[in-house]
């Protein structure tokens, strides 16, 4: 490791979906431009960080420093059944001394900060050491425009936005439908929705934001962030496309089973079903899914977390792996498991997504649209079906349905208000067997290649990168 070349800190938010695109961007720093990266690793608290500890330091593989900090206790600032969208930022702000502490102690002192939306108030400590400050924004353009317009929205809009009649109109962007709207905006008298606000205002502080996303994908929203009269107006800091960033998380060999499993079933043929790292579904909404797949008659592996009762982001890490009793899914139906023996595969441990959406043999994905697995099916050439429960996923279904084409969505039955075994059936048909799927995939094939090519020599992504790069080394040679 060269001395002279920028040492860079990553402060990501807890949760593997919300480190994943923090490693990657690792990755891109240490490999592609030979800079010392130094990661913060914050908890959250709850059992799951012995998982993510052991699956980062396997993604790791020595290419930087890892800092875990001490966890901080926030049980006297949040009620005990606060949700992640509260207790996140809650625990952002009060690690900022443990930061400092860190940040002091590391020789040499990083020249530049990257962390979250939610992380910047540990800019005072970048100020004090005398680092440059960017905001990494692990999502795309649409949720970035959404969280700096919101604190305009706060001022304009009167009463809550679930009552307005009209969809919330965000320059350069699709308009968010009600139905849609990101949880922190459901209800404008929680502290969540403050955080949010917060959140958005933060940003400001930056020298600078980074999206993983690209200029073509999104070419309206990033115009808007650079010359909307609303929206650039109120940031005034450079917004840098610098995605896909997508990297493997875990060791597909912890999962042989699975994979000489995948090298017996056609191309195109099998369903991947995931809801990300932390989502569960009700018990009742498990049930339909199972029934479902079994009457589709078409291949599937599901990557299973035990149910929870809970809803929406109060589910968020409440469903681990690893339940293994005797019965360990005494959950599903009656009989499911020996009835789909030989369709279907059934894991409840932590699965390497990358390869498996890399087999030949994966046809579609049934995905909650978190923003890294939608970035991973991209990249694969893999037709989502889109199954959103909470935070942006339905923003992000909206998007991948009507704007990229690349997923069908399924649709929620009022009566039971989930996804009935009916619609699962025939949606899983529709992509697997009928036509309707080739368009979809033909769509998804087209954003790959956009995909691949951002991010080459001389690619959108690639350059501004490269462009940032070179301002932390010039920020360097100033300083030495
Ligand atoms: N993931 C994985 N194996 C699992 C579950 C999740 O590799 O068993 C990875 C997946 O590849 C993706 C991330 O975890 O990179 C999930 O991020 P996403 O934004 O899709 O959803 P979130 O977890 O933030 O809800």
């Amino acid at each position: 490791m060269e001395t002279s070349k920028p040492h860079v800190a990553l402060l990501p938010l807890p949760g593997m979906g919300h480190m994943i695109p923090y490693l990657g961007l690792n990755k891109l720093f240490a490999t592609h431009h030979n800079f010392k990266v130094t990661i913060f690793l914050v908890s959250i608290d709850h059992s799951s960080q012995t998982e993510s500890k052991t699956i980062i330091s396997e993604m790791n593989n020595n290419l930087c420093n890892i800092v875990q900090l001490p966890p901080v206790d926030i049980t006297s600032l949040v009620d005990p059944n606060a949700t992640i969208g509260l207790r996140l930022p809650i625990t952002m702000r009060e690690i900022v001394p443990a930061f400092q502490s860190s940040i002091a102690a590391l020789k040499p002192c990083p020249i530049v900060l990257v962390t979250d939306i939610f992380g910047t108030d540990a800019f005072s400590v970048a100020e004090e050491y005398n680092m440059l400050k960017y905001v990494f924004f692990p999502s795309h353009a649409w949720l970035l425009a959404l969280t700096i317009y919101t604190p305009i929205l706060d001022e304009e809009v009167k009463g809550e936005y679930v009552n307005q009649k009209e969809p919330l109109k965000i320059p350069g962007c699709a308009s968010v439908r009600v139905e849609d709207l990101f949880d922190p905006l459901l209800d404008r008298t929680n502290q969540q929705y403050d955080e949010y606000v917060r959140a958005g205002i933060g940003i400001r502080m930056s020298d600078g934001v980074l999206v993983n996303s690209w200029e073509e994908l999104q070419p309206k929203t990033f115009a808007a962030l650079r010359d909307d009269k609303l929206l650039a107006c109120v940031l005034e800091r450079p917004v840098y496309p610098v995605g896909p960033i997508v990297t493997r998380s875990g060791n597909s060999s912890k999962n042989d089973l699975l994979f000489e499993w995948l090298n017996q079933q056609p191309n195109q043929s099998v369903v991947y079903v995931s809801f990300g790292s932390g989502a569960t579904l009700s018990h009742g909404q498990m049930i339909e899914l199972a029934w479902g797949l079994e009457m589709s008659k078409q291949r599937f592996v599901w990557v299973v977390r035990a149910p929870t009762e809970e809803s929406g982001d109060k589910a968020y890490l409440s469903g681990r792996s690893g339940d293994k009793n005797h019965d360990q899914f005494g959950y599903l139906p009656k009989g499911f498991m020996s009835r789909i023996q030989n369709v279907g595969f059934v894991i409840s441990d932590w699965v390497s997504q990358v390869d498996i959406l890399n087999h030949p043999s994966i046809g579609a994905f049934i995905s909650h649209c978190g923003w890294n697995s939608t970035l991973e099916s991209i990249l694969k050439g893999v037709p989502i079906i889109a199954f959103p429960l909470f935070a942006e996923q339905k923003m992000n279904a909206t998007m991948l349905t009507e704007e990229f084409g690349m997923a069908v969505r399924l649709q929620v039955l009022p009566s039971k208000k989930m996804v009935g075994r009916e619609e699962i059936q025939k949606t899983v048909r529709k992509i697997i067997v009928d036509k309707e799927g080739h368009g979809i995939r033909d769509r998804v094939n087209e954003l790959k290649y956009s995909a691949e090519k951002t991010s080459c020599k001389g690619g959108s992504s690639y350059n501004a990168l490269s462009e940032l790069a070179k301002g932390f080394e010039a920020r360097m040679q100033l300083q030495n």
